[in-house]
C-alpha cells in the first residue's frame, strides 16, 4: 500500500514504528515487549497504535499461522526528512539558517558527516545573500508584523 507523502503520526505511533524499522518484520507481541519496556505501555495501548498504523497504511499485516507479521515500506530516513521537510514549511525562509545552525550545535558528528556538512557549506557560500528575502504573509512572521507595516504607512 501506498503511502501518502503527507502522511502524520504521532509521537506515540513513531515509537511502535522506530521498532519496525529496526527489525524489519515484527509481531505485535515483539513490539509490545519492546514498548512494555520502554515506555511502560499496557499491551492493549500498543495494539491501539498498531491498529491506526495499519489504517494509515503505514503497516502491512502478513498472516504467518495464527499471528500476524508487520512490516512497512516506508524508510525510516525518507520520512524524517519529510517531517523535517513540513516543519520547515511553518518557518520563515530568513529564520532557516538560524535553525539549521541551532541544530548542528546541538548532535554529534562522525568525520564523514562533517566532511558533506562543509561540502554543501561551500557550495552554499557561493550563492549567500545578504538578507534571505521573507516570503511570509504579513501578520505571520515577525519580517512582516502587522503593526509594522502600518508604521510605515504613516511615515
Ligand atoms: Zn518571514
Amino acid at each position: 500500500m501506498a503511502v501518502a507523502a503527507d502522511t502524520k503520526i504521532t509521537d506515540s505511533e513513531w515509537e511502535v514504528m522506530r521498532v519496525v524499522w529496526a527489525n524489519q518484520e515484527v509481531t505485535s507481541k515483539e513490539i509490545i515487549d519492546v514498548l512494555e519496556q520502554k515506555k511502560a505501555w499496557k499491551p492493549a495501548t500498543t495494539k491501539t497504535f498498531i491498529g491506526r498504523l495499519v489504517k494509515k497504511g503505514m503497516l502491512n499485516t502478513k498472516k504467518d499461522g495464527n499471528r500476524y507479521l508487520y512490516s512497512t515500506d516506508v524508510s525510516e530516513v525518507a520520512f524524517v526528512k519529510a517531517m523535517f521537510n513540513d516543519l520547515f514549511d511553518n518557518v520563515c525562509d530568513r529564520q532557516k539558517g538560524d535553525v539549521v545552525a541551532y541544530l548542528l550545535s546541538q548532535i554529534r558528528l562522525s568525520f564523514a558527516d562533517v566532511e558533506k556538512i562543509t561540502t554543501i557549506l561551500t557550495e552554499k557560500e557561493t550563492e549567500a545573500v545578504d538578507l534571505v528575502p521573507c516570503n511570509c504573509l504579513p501578520g505571520q512572521c515577525h519580517c512582516k508584523i502587522i503593526k509594522e507595516e502600518n508604521d510605515h504607512e504613516k511615515n
